[in-house]
């Protein structure tokens, strides 16, 4: 079905950041797959334990015990400081499995309609009652009736939140994201996660993250949430994680804890292949990888390397509205729409996506060179001065 428009090119083949077309032209990756391939395309590791596995044992179902879907659980709720996990196939489905938890968790409170607050500009996926918790109306429409029981408040802004609560007695959980990547690269205020765990247990509701893009390294922290628990304690009930998880290969998470990790009991949800053989090996994998090389650390290295550099770049520029990121999420905001610099990005072999109209977003895997990254901040710099002028 004609559900995407895609750039003309198809790739044949890649290795580290960079993809080869058919006619083995090169283009240097700084989307990953919308920030799917942080460990970078054809990584040799991965590659090999995937056919080791393949060969082993690809997929048995979650009627049987699954060795190494425990082995993930306890490596992801270790690293996460969280209790238990569902797994899935795509960010979406770790997205339903959270909804699902906080309706039960209310219906176990007693409230007949329990509702989640969501936010304006969000994105959490596009089966039926993720695109209803969707806080864009280009998702929704058409597709109405909507899923009911979630309740829409501006992001950043933690006064709506609370008066919402106040307001409404079937709140039963807040869901966002440390930082709204489809939304526009929209980085909240320092306090903003940490206000919303006060509220959370003050009113005993579930915090629920949607890590889904910022998890697993991106944004210079395992996960985004780390990034206020200098000063406090922000670790959500609830943490959605897919895309990095698996560098390519389809895996969702949705972790829980404490009063939350064990609302789910047998029966109350499933998945054919969540959790397989395949998948697991894969994030192990993944995980590994990340843990050894102190991947966390060089996202955030070359975060902050890549927003001087484009900072410096693009003083000046006319046009050029703000430039803002937390580790490997990146928003270049212009004063007009810009999609049309992804195709001219393409001629160039460059890889980048604009969203939210005027944001141009990069996403580069962790494992870019300091070379290949002053390359993509010539290029896109030079595009957009272009563009621009
Ligand atoms: N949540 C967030 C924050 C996302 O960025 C995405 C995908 O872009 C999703 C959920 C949906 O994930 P998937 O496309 O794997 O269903």
């Amino acid at each position: 079905m004609k559900t995407y428009r895609p750039l003309p090119v198809s790739f044949a083949r890649g290795i580290g950041a960079w993809l080869e077309d058919n006619t083995g032209k090169r283009y240097l990756d700084a989307i990953s797959g919308i920030a799917v391939c942080s460990l970078g395309h054809a990584n040799p590791e991965i590659a090999e334990a995937l056919a080791d596995q393949a060969a082993t044992l690809i997929h048995t179902s979650n009627l049987y015990q699954i060795g190494l879907q425990q082995q993930l659980g306890n490596r992801l709720t270790q690293i996460a400081g969280m209790d238990r996990v569902f797994f899935g196939n795509s960010g979406a489905e770790a997205n339903e499995a959270a909804i699902k938890l906080a309706r039960l968790y209310g219906h176990g409170k007693g409230i007949a309609n329990p509702t989640i607050i969501v936010t304006e500009n969000s994105f959490h996926g596009r089966t039926m009652a993720t695109l209803s918790a969707t806080g864009n109306p280009k998702i929704q429409t058409g597709f109405e009736p909507l899923v009911s029981g979630f309740s829409r408040v501006p992001y950043n802004d933690v006064a709506a939140i609370e008066a919402r609560i106040a307001e409404d007695k079937n709140i039963v959980a807040v869901l966002v994201e440390p930082v709204q990547g489809e939304g526009g690269v929209n980085i909240p205020g320092n306090d903003y996660l940490k206000t919303i765990r006060e509220l959370c247990d003050k009113n005993d509701l579930l915090m629920m993250l949607d890590e889904i893009q910022t998890g697993i390294c991106r944004t210079g922290r395992w996960f985004g949430f780390e990034h206020e628990n200098a000063q406090s304690d922000c670790r959500p009930d609830v943490m959605t994680l897919a895309k990095s998880l698996g560098n390519g290969v389809p895996i969702g998470a949705c972790l829980a804890r404490g009063k939350a990790a064990e609302v789910m009991q047998p029966g109350t949800h499933g998945s054919t292949y969540g959790g397989n053989p395949l998948a697991c090996r894969a994030a192990i994998t993944v995980l590994d990888i990340m843990e050894r090389d102190n991947m966390a650390a060089r996202a955030a290295a070359l975060g902050e390397s890549l927003l001087a550099d484009f900072n410096s770049a693009l003083s000046g520029i006319e046009g050029v509205s703000n430039i803002r990121g937390k580790g490997l999420m990146i928003g270049i905001e212009l004063d007009r729409p810009c999609a049309d610099l992804v195709g001219i990005a393409l001629e160039q072999g460059l890889l980048i996506n604009v969203t939210a109209d005027k944001v141009i977003r990069l996403l580069p895997p962790i494992i870019m060179t300091d070379d290949e990254a002053r390359q993509l901040v010539d290029t896109l710099s030079a595009l957009i001065k272009n563009f621009l002028g």
